[in-house]
């Protein structure tokens, strides 16, 4: 008899570990909420991290069916066409935090490794012109949405961007590769301190890039 009751026990404990492993969970922010000040305000990184990025988290778990949960963030991504959009936007939504989380820094000494810089001489031209390419597709994404730097499968680098929460591993993106870069465009993003001057934003973002960050994607882009 007790026997039997450990048995069950174990079972219900294997079957909740199982569970466990399969829910998205929100990653720990690398730095604290005023970290980014002046140019990103402690209060928008706040709302933005515990409630927008939260939800995204949670509405996925709520959203995938017990098949679904076996599958990875990646593995969602590139075949949502065939999920629910309320997939499509979670699993893009948590996705997209969890990259620019990382790829923002009060930093302000990074810099490029030599290898991606070469490869933005090679594409943009100049760092400046890459900045300026990348604020043109945040400033003209209509609407919510991001603006990427990609690395394709054929290993040139280049600018895009994506409306809502997509992005470009979704089977459904227009220009498909890794994003080592991502840029929120979203109002939540900026609101508070910019009002309704994106511009200002996407200037003031530069002071907080983690080129470091960039960079180890790229390089990791290429394995
Ligand atoms: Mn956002």
């Amino acid at each position: 008899m007790i026997h039997k009751i450990f048995f069950l026990l174990g079972i219900a404990f294997f079957s909740f570990m199982t569970n466990a492993v399969a829910q998205h969970k929100l990653p720990e922010l690398p730095y604290s909420f005023n970290a980014l000040e002046p140019y990103i305000d402690a209060q928008t990184m706040e709302i933005h991290y515990t409630k927008h990025h939260q939800g995204y988290v949670t509405n996925l778990n709520n959203a995938l069916n017990e098949d679904q949960k076996k599958l990875s963030i990646n593995q969602l991504l590139s075949t949502v066409s065939k999920l629910s959009p309320a997939i499509r936007n979670n699993a893009g939504g948590h996705y997209n935090h969890s990259l620019f989380w990382t790829i923002l820094a009060n930093t302000k000494n990074t810099q490029p490794s030599a290898q991606l810089m070469k490869a933005i001489e090679t594409q943009f031209l100049s760092m400046d012109s890459l900045k300026s390419t990348l604020n043109k597709a945040a400033s003209t994404r209509f609407g919510s949405g991001w603006a990427w730097l990609v690395v394709t499968s054929e290993r040139n680098l280049v600018v895009c961007s994506t409306p809502n929460q997509d992005n470009p591993l979704m089977d459904i993106a227009e220009v498909k590769g890794t994003p080592i870069l991502g840029i929120d465009v979203w109002e939540h993003a900026y609101y508070l301190k910019y009002q309704n001057k994106r511009a200002d934003y996407l200037s003031a973002i530069w002071n907080v890039i983690n080129w470091e960050e960039v960079s180890s994607r790229y390089g990791e882009a290429f394995q």
